[in-house]
């Protein structure tokens, strides 16, 4: 273990690029960086000697006051990378995405936990953004198969636990390949980002839209119980009917076929649900289209 005075440390923490704060057993910052104060907006003066706790937003305080005192039970090097996602609060209360490695020394002849801290705002927001890209299906801005599966595999698991019902719309454009056909792939291209717009309209905040498929998608209903979630697909099914699709000064026309489902007490999976829409769906396509199906018309 290292073992130093602060007069000793001060000029190596001052030569480097993160942040450094170092920490007692008590939760008290014993000495800082000049760094430290920029990254969270304070002089290094308003640092050295404050609870630590001014850095830490309000909602992690408490585990973050517990980690620091296993951490002073079990010292050990924590590396960056190797934790949750953290961030530190800064003097004027808003929030900066932080990495950090901790590191247990002896200053002054005490045992304190020197953290280095590296402002990962870009890495994060990087994160993020490649996080929603694999996630989302670019021509309609909506989500997809990936992102349907563990999104409804998540509501079943709140079924599960606290009966809270949830239905999913699952359609399919009628006859798409004959509007291929006849006016080209850029006006298929053009019916499913005007349908996909209007249908987001429709949406509550809570509700997740899907691409599942070419021509395929499906939108699930957090709380919404069967009946509910019949008319709104009765809704999207008038709505697009009543739509103009416009490409190069041609009208055109289309119509979806909606299978209908919502979880049952009997469900073993989330799987089951997506069966029972599917088959809701092709039961609308064996009966002619531009129609709604539940899963209680099934046989
Ligand atoms: P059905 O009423 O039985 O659904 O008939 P359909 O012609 O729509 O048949 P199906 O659903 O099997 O065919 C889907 C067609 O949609 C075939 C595929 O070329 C086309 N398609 C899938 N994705 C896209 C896309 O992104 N853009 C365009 N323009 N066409 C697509
Ligand atoms: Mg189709
Ligand atoms: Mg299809």
């Amino acid at each position: 273990m290292l073992v130093t005075t602060s007069q000793g440390l001060l000029p190596f923490i001052e030569s480097l690029p993160d942040a450094v704060i170092i920490a007692n057993a008590d939760h008290k910052i014993v000495l800082v960086n000049s760094r430290a104060g920029e990254m969270f907006g304070y002089p290094v003066d308003a640092l050295d000697g404050s609870d630590l706790k001014m850095l830490i937003p309000e909602h992690h305080r408490n585990v973050h006051k517990m980690n620091v005192k296993g951490y002073f039970r079990a010292p050990h090097a924590r590396p960056m990378g190797a934790g949750r996602r953290f961030s530190g609060l800064r003097a004027d209360g808003t929030e900066v995405p932080v990495d950090i490695m901790i590191n247990a020394i002896m200053l002054d002849g005490a045992r304190v936990a020197m953290a280095l801290v590296r402002d990962v705002t870009y890495q994060r927001e990087l994160e993020d953004r490649l996080t929603l890209e694999s996630l989302t299906d670019e021509m309609t801005g909506f989500y997809n198969r990936k992102h349907f599966r563990a999104q409804l595999k998540a509501q079943f698991s709140a079924f599960v636990r606290s009966c809270i019902p949830a239905s999913v719309v699952m359609f399919d454009f009628d006859n798409f390949k004959v509007i291929n056909d006849q006016y080209g792939h850029a006006a298929g291209d053009v019916v499913l980002v005007d349908a996909g717009r209007t249908i987001l309209e429709e949406l509550r905040p809570s509700d997740t839209a899907c691409r599942i498929g070419g021509e395929e998608f499906a939108i699930i209903l957090p709380n919404t119980l069967l009946q509910d979630a019949v008319a709104f697909a009765e809704r999207i099914r008038q709505s697009i009917q009543s739509m103009d699709f416009k490409l190069d000064g041609v009208v055109l026309h289309a119509t979806i076929t909606v299978g209908v489902a919502s979880f049952t007490s009997t469900d073993k999976s989330y799987d089951s649900l997506m069966k029972r829409a599917d088959k809701a769906l092709y039961a609308g396509k064996a009966a002619g289209r531009n129609c709604v199906i539940s899963q209680d018309s099934l046989t």
